[in-house]
């Protein structure tokens, strides 16, 4: 699978993770650079648009992600 196409300018690596270097690369290899399927913020991008993505949501958070989706 390839990257995301977010990967360069996701909010999320610029909110509470700026400059905890170990844990952004972490969920990088974890999901932005194999597996954005499984990302929460990625679908809520997908179901809902960009703007929609709340900034501190974080990668593995995707029972927060259904519910956000369910009640749009
Ligand atoms: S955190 Fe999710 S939406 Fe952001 S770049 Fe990584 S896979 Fe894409």
């Amino acid at each position: 699978m390839q990257e995301c196409e977010l990967i360069e300018n996701c909010e999320f690596y610029n909110g509470q993770l700026k400059g905890n270097k170990e844990q952004i690369e972490a969920m990088k290899e974890k999901y932005c650079k194999v597996n954005n399927l499984n990302c929460a913020r990625y679908m809520i991008f997908m179901a809902l648009g960009k703007e929609k993505m709340p900034n501190e949501l974080f990668p593995h958070q995707k029972d927060r992600a259904y519910l956000l989706i369910s009640q749009e």
